[in-house]
């Protein structure tokens, strides 16, 4: 593969070429024979997702761009190797189905869902080191990078394979979990609105539910619910793309399966390429706010794979930066491509959203993006000592004013990010429990941002299903 540069030469990319540009947030590990030698065993192992798979996303996520499907995507900030385990696998998958459900009612339009999940193991940090009960160690950079313990946290390069077995199996469970039933629709959901203090709300609510369950009840009745389109949901995996080592070990040059059949004389120079290659560590992967410089590794690692991917976009995101990562990462304007996961904070959105959506739809790009709201990263606060935490009101309001900013342009706002789990965690403040300062010692057991939980996750989704019916 190549693109014209500045002087005019063509730029052959590889697996490899990132491994000449500037990098920001690379490991050095202090063993290189270890890390050749976990390298050498991930280039052998199989791939974790298939192409077939990827290309199926982003048929969806074509869907999504022109504006006929909305875009679910959420799971842990930072996932550990001990969140491999059956019950908090189901319990996400549970809560993106759930809330997948209260959007089709909503929106009106087929939800395609990413999990953060199956590999969201690698952690871009702010400083390479921090001060755990007065001492300085190095900072806790994902499972796949040390380990939190702070004597785990010289970087081990065993623990690459370790991700990728991993989420192999995070990955496996949540197939076999789908296709036996996990995500069977007419199994009663357990809705628990016993928490919605405020009367209305709990109205509001209460009228999805009901829909909901009426719905499902009248599908099984008439057998609806026995199509296999129904009994199966599909759930992509997702992670951010940080860590290139691990991403060019599992990037393969596989068979396109939208190239023709038998077309070796025939295939003309509009049909697909016979061969791509294929980032098969996730279905879908995203450049982080920390690494999206446009001369830097990740971007040209980036640009060579067939996968969908996202870029964050943020205050520090001058306009000029996005049109030339959009032509840079996806040259032939291929809709559904890109998704640009907008992050900029409650305080800040209705400031600078507006002209980044002008940039790309007054652009040869326009109707080419899916455009995805993040309300977590740009809302994160330290209360009480430093504990890191969100409130649900800044969350709401980000998304809030990023979709009628999206109505005012004309554009469409696809889908929306988030930091979530299916545990009963206190880690954001605010939402119908009315979490507040003393409760977040409760249960909080993030290793890194705060997460919504179950309640405060199905809220968000009650709201935006809201936005669109009123
Ligand atoms: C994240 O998604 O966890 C993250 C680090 O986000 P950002 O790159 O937008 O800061
Ligand atoms: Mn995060």
């Amino acid at each position: 593969m190549s693109t014209a540069t500045s002087n005019g030469h063509a730029a052959e990319w590889t697996p490899d070429s990132w491994r000449t540009k500037p990098i920001k947030q690379c490991p050095e590990y202090p063993d290189q024979n270890a890390l050749n030698k976990s390298l050498r065993e991930l280039q052998r192992l199989p791939p974790i997702v298939h192409p077939r798979e990827i290309v199926k996303l982003k048929e969806h996520l074509r869907a999504v761009a022109h504006g006929e499907a909305f875009l679910l995507q959420g799971g842990d900030c930072a996932e550990l190797f001990d969140y491999c385990e059956q019950n908090a696998i189901e319990s996400k998958i549970k809560l993106l189905l759930q809330m997948s459900l209260v959007l089709i009612w909503g929106a009106d339009k087929r939800v395609v869902r990413i999990g953060r999940m199956a590999g969201q193991y690698a952690k871009p940090r702010s400083s390479p080191t921090e001060i755990v009960d007065g001492k300085e160690v190095p900072s806790f950079r994902g499972d796949i990078l040390n380990g939190f313990a702070v004597d785990e946290r010289t970087l081990d390069p065993n623990r690459l394979v370790k991700a990728y077995h991993h989420s192999s199996a995070t990955l496996n469970y949540i197939r076999a979990a789908i296709s036996s039933g996990i995500a069977d629709l007419h199994r009663p959901l357990d809705w628990g609105l016993g928490h919605v203090r405020d009367p209305a709300l709990k109205a509001k609510y209460s009228e999805a539910v009901n829909f909901l369950t009426d719905m499902l009840r009248f599908m099984h009745t008439i057998g609806a619910d026995k199509s296999e389109k129904l009994d199966t949901v599909d759930l992509y995996t997702s992670h951010e793309g940080l860590l290139l080592e691990y991403e060019q070990s599992l990037t393969r040059l596989l068979d396109n399966p939208l190239h023709p059949p038998s077309s070796s004389s025939s295939s003309s120079s509009s049909s697909p390429p016979a061969k791509e290659y294929y980032n098969t560590s996730a279905h879908f992967l995203w450049i982080g706010d920390r690494t999206r410089q446009i001369d830097g590794a990740h971007v040209e690692f980036f640009r060579g794979i067939a996968n969908p991917i996202g870029i964050k976009v943020g205050p520090t995101t001058p306009a000029s930066d996005i049109l030339a990562l959009l032509r840079t990462l996806n040259p032939s304007r291929e809709p559904g491509k890109i998704t640009l996961i907008t992050r900029y904070g409650a305080a800040k959105v209705s400031s600078l959203l507006p002209a980044h959506i002008r940039t790309v739809e007054d652009s040869e790009y326009a109707r080419t993006v899916v455009w995805q709201c993040d309300p977590m990263h740009g809302n994160t606060q330290s209360v009480g000592g430093g504990i890191k935490t969100r409130a649900f009101s800044d969350i709401f309001s980000e998304l809030q004013q990023t979709l009628r900013i999206h109505k005012e342009q004309g554009s469409y706002l696809g889908g929306v990010h988030l930091e979530l789990t299916g545990d009963a965690v206190t880690e954001c403040l605010g939402g119908s429990e009315g979490l507040d300062e003393d409760d977040l010692s409760t249960n909080y057991t993030s290793f890194c941002d705060p997460r919504l939980n179950e309640k405060q996750a199905l809220e968000l989704a009650f709201l935006i299903a809201d936005h669109y019916r009123s």
